[in-house]
């Protein structure tokens, strides 16, 4: 199966309003114009350099989802092209991105990256965590940066009980900060969760945006 194939398979899966990030990580600048030219728009990598070397070769409008753990000092490399950053996990993160984005004079969309899995090793807030810094955000005044929803990754298991368990855990979080947070929350509507193995139960499960890099372009070989 081609690029297209694959893609159109996956678009003829998800419900209407459920958008497809093509997760680009690794994959060369030809392989994205293949997705590219079938209809694809929004892109998702997940390191700064790579995505600083791909963006200004390809078309401008194509939408950067930046998907990656980012580093404070990084920011500014991403504020003047990046349309939404994924895995936001500390209010000092915020406050980079906004100073940046507001240097470039745009508004970057956000999502609040929340701890779901079992594994140690993957990055996130805890919902303790996540209700903190919601509760610092008006003090802060961020004019640039738009929390637009939350992300999370389930385990990487052949337990889909455990991973469903996990994706409605974090479609109840993002239900319980809407409602405590709604008068701060203005553009609150993105659930990004789902990747190549999981997306089906991630939608099910209320997905809005899923993550999907293997099964469109094969896997990689990192
Ligand atoms: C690599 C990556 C994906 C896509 O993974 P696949 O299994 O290839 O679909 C999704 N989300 C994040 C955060 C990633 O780093």
């Amino acid at each position: 199966m081609d690029i297209s194939t694959r893609l159109e398979k996956i678009i003829s899966d998800i419900p209407d309003g459920v958008k497809l990030v093509a997760v680009s990580k690794t994959k060369s600048v030809d392989l994205i114009m293949e997705a590219y030219n079938t209809g694809q728009r929004i892109f998702g990598e997940n390191r700064v350099q790579e995505l600083i070397e791909k963006h200004p070769i390809l078309p401008d409008d194509i939408e950067w989802h930046y998907i990656g753990h980012l580093q404070t000092n990084k920011v500014k490399y991403l504020a003047p092209f990046v349309d939404m950053i994924h895995a936001v996990d500390s209010i000092k993160l915020l406050a980079e991105i906004d100073k940046q984005a507001r240097k470039n004079n745009r508004v970057i969309s956000c999502l609040l990256q929340v701890h779901i899995a079992d594994e140690e090793t993957k990055f996130g807030l805890n919902e303790e965590e996540l209700a903190d810094i919601m509760k610092d955000l008006p003090n802060m005044k961020f004019e640039n940066v738009r929390i637009s929803g939350l992300m999370g990754m389930a385990t990487y298991t052949d337990d889909e009980d455990q991973v469903r368990r996990e994706f409605r855990n974090l479609k109840s979080i993002f239900k319980r900060i809407e409602d405590e947070f709604s008068d701060i929350l203005y553009d609150f509507s993105e659930l990004s969760m789902g990747m190549s193995g999981d997306y089906p139960i991630a939608v099910e499960e209320g997905s809005t945006m899923i993550r999907v890099g293997s099964l469109i372009f094969g896997s990689r070989h990192l």
